[in-house]
């Protein structure tokens, strides 16, 4: 059947039952992107997975590059070919548990080129995440192709809800426009960001291991600092990780002592910090999302939400119990606004947990420097029904309503 008959006998209702039922069971989505080709984006992507998958977390990688899947051959995985049945597609396993599904499965063994326009993509990228048997996941990698085309439009509508993205930049592309790009388009999508990685950043000496910096270095945290993006790491220009491509062995498992390794490493374990609200850490089993035992803050104006955090005009604290009730309310009034105060001033209330509609990344920042937790996207209005509904687990979340 072509993809254009089978497109005619899709079932809108069942294909969002699907697809709801599979993001269901994945917790967190990490949408790798890079503004232009060759930065090592797939190279990163798939490390990243394998890490995690490693690290005992369970994961998958999903190749959504239609026109230059790379995963298959960065995992050694070419040659094989994933088992449909009832239009259920069974993924392929890199041993010893990462499932890994991409589109070069499926075209093997053909040369020609795929000639899709944007809606057929889409509608693949959905089967390729609804019909994939993904099963319960940690993390589910994205790796899209270069640049803010159909691919990463459509991973970044369909995954939104519990992904982040991860920018891929090298030292040469750092202050080009197409990482302001990718930047902007996330912010425009309303998808937070994990962080930027600066690939191939000084050159790891193989007679001697010493890292010389070939082109300038450390533009990448210069770049997160500007724009106000957390910065995960600096990998190396590494000729082992070349050379692992080119031999179909992939770096982090078959490397794993080496310094470079380590680099992966320290991003996976910042990676790990940053999870969607409100979802079970994978590690420690427990939630990341504290159900009581605390004070939490809600932003209110005219006694309801605010939807903008740093402008409201009162504060509803609440006294917390450790299961979960309230045990007190008060209300108080923040000093004036000022950007940076508040986060200041809240954890000096001994608040430890801000429910807000929407809230600027920098404050963000600072409340988690301040171990306070931060949910924005809170719906409803009266701020104690929003606390005993995120007592309860039960409180609903949208977009950041205003992320600048
Ligand atoms: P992209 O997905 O951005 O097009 P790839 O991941 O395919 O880039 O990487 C392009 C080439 O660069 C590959 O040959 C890969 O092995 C190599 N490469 C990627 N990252 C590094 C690195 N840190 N050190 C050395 N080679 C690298």
């Amino acid at each position: 059947m072509s993809t254009r008959e089978q497109d005619d006998q899709r079932n809108p209702l069942l294909e969002k039952v699907a697809m709801m039922e599979t993001l269901k069971q994945i917790d967190n989505v990490l949408i790798v992107v890079s503004g232009k080709g060759g930065v090592g984006k797939s190279t990163v992507a798939t490390n990243l997975a394998l890490s995690l998958s490693l690290k005992g977390f369970k994961t998958g990688i999903l190749d959504v590059d239609i026109h230059g899947p790379s995963v298959p051959k960065l995992l050694n995985l070419n040659n094989k070919i994933p088992e449909v049945k009832n239009k259920e597609i069974t993924p392929i396993i890199y041993p010893p548990d990462l499932k890994v599904m991409s589109m070069g499965f499926l075209l093997q063994g053909t040369n020609q080129a795929v000639i899709w326009r944007g809606p057929l993509k889409y509608n693949m990228i959905k089967d390729f995440i609804a019909h994939v048997k993904w099963g319960k996941l940690d993390y589910l990698v994205v790796d899209c192709p270069p640049g803010t085309g159909d691919e990463p439009l459509s991973v970044a509508q369909l995954l939104k809800e519990k992904a982040h993205a991860v920018i891929v930049t090298t030292p040469q592309h750092v202050a080009t426009i197409d990482v302001a790009k990718c930047i902007t388009f996330c912010r425009h999508l309303d998808l937070p960001m994990a962080g930027i990685i600066e690939n191939m950043s000084g050159f790891v000496c193989p007679h001697c291991g010493q890292t010389v910096d070939i082109f300038s270095r450390g533009g990448g945290k210069i770049l997160a600092d500007e724009y106000n993006v957390p910065f995960l790491g600096s990998i190396p220009l590494d000729p082992d990780i070349a050379k692992s491509g080119d031999e179909e062995r992939p770096y982090v498992h078959y490397y794993p002592q080496t310094a470079t390794a380590k680099v992966f490493e320290e991003i996976v374990a910042k990676i790990a910090e940053i999870r969607v609200e409100g979802q079970k850490d994978p590690v420690a089993g427990t939630t990341t999302t504290p159900n009581g035992g605390g004070k939490i803050a809600v932003p209110t104006t005219d006694g309801k939400l605010c939807a903008h955090f740093g402008h409201c005009e009162t504060f509803a604290i609440f006294e917390t119990s450790d299961s979960g009730t309230i045990l007190g309310e008060t209300h108080v009034d923040p000093p004036p606004h000022e950007p940076g105060l508040l986060p200041e001033w809240l954890s000096s209330q001994g608040v430890s947990c801000v429910l807000a509609g929407g809230m600027g990344s920098r404050a963000k920042e600072l409340f988690t420097e301040k171990g306070v937790h931060v949910v924005t996207g809170a719906q409803g209005d009266n701020p104690r029904n929003i606390v005993e509904d995120y007592l309860k687990g039960a409180l609903e979340t949208g977009a950041n309503a205003c992320d600048h």
